[in-house]
């Protein structure tokens, strides 16, 4: 092995295997050091080592812009997970939700792909990427490696991630599909009040709503009444389209209705260059 590649294998390591640390750097990462006894191993260290060792269903890695909200043209890799606890029926990524595919990565081989790309920032983003347990080590070795890191999730599920940028995506009545199985699991799960708090309490973070209809409107202006922390620079409309002809449409009145409302707005850049095309 050559000595990079050596020098970048131990970095990776001692990013997200805090067992190799002391204790005192290991416990303020949030880890428990290793314990004396056996017993307290099975209970606080095997459970990190299964997180560590088990596979991640990646759906897509690519280098791209950033198509959408305040650091939109920023060069960044893409990091898309697969799987998604919610089934919008415009789902612009269905091959993460609707009809999941992917490959299985290690961490490691995560870690190292990330470590290549000379993009300043990297973009987490799914699909659920809060589904994925490990998306917590992989945040924390962005981070050690000086990435300026984006989680987009819909704000469904909290874990203790590191983030610049919490690009929150709250699903609207609209998102709601008509399908035997998921329009009433998908209405249940999409909204979760609580981690919406949590994630507006700890971290940068945006509201990005898809926007439809004129309708919606007014189903924004209630849900934001229940997070008065919210402050209006923080809600971005963007129109719901999946292709150049339906973004078109709805770029001129989404945009004068968040004029309106003292809200930002966010194209999808990606649709406008490149359409509707995977790794764009
Ligand atoms: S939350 Fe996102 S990935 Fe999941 S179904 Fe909706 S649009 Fe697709």
């Amino acid at each position: 092995m050559r000595n990079s590649e050596t020098q970048s294998r131990n970095r990776q390591l001692r990013a997200y295997f805090p067992l190799f640390d002391s204790q005192n750097a290991t416990e303020e990462r949030g880890f428990s050091y290793i314990p004396e006894n056996s017993t307290r191993f099975l209970r606080d260290v095997f459970p990190i080592l299964i997180t560590l060792a088990a596979p991640v269903q990646i759906s897509e890695i690519f280098e791209s812009i950033q198509g959408e909200g305040p650091w939109a043209e920023t060069r960044s890799l893409f990091v898309r997970t697969s799987g998604c606890n919610l089934r919008c029926w415009f789902c612009d990524t269905p091959y993460t939700s609707w009809q999941p595919d992917g490959t299985s990565w290690t961490l490691g081989q995560l870690c190292l792909r990330i470590e290549q790309s000379t993009a300043p920032d990297v973009v987490i983003t799914g699909g659920e990427p809060m589904l994925v347990e490990q998306v917590v080590p992989l945040t924390e070795f962005c981070h050690s490696i000086g990435k300026r890191i984006t989680i987009e999730t819909a704000g469904t599920i909290d874990r203790p991630v590191i983030s610049d940028l919490m690009a929150i995506s709250p699903k609207l009545r609209n998102s709601v599909p008509t399908d035997a199985v998921w329009t009433s699991r998908h209405d249940r799960t999409r909204h979760q009040p609580d981690v919406i708090h949590e994630f507006l309490r700890r971290y940068n973070s945006i509201l990005k709503f898809v926007v439809d209809s004129a309708a919606d409107l007014q189903e924004i202006e209630t849900y934001l009444l229940e997070f008065p922390e919210s402050r209006p620079d923080q809600v971005w409309l963007m129109p719901q389209a999946r292709t150049r002809e339906q973004l078109a449409e709805k770029v001129d009145w989404v945009r004068q209705a968040a004029e309106q409302h003292g809200f930002q707005f966010s194209s999808r850049l990606h649709i406008e260059r490149f359409g509707n095309r995977r790794g764009t």
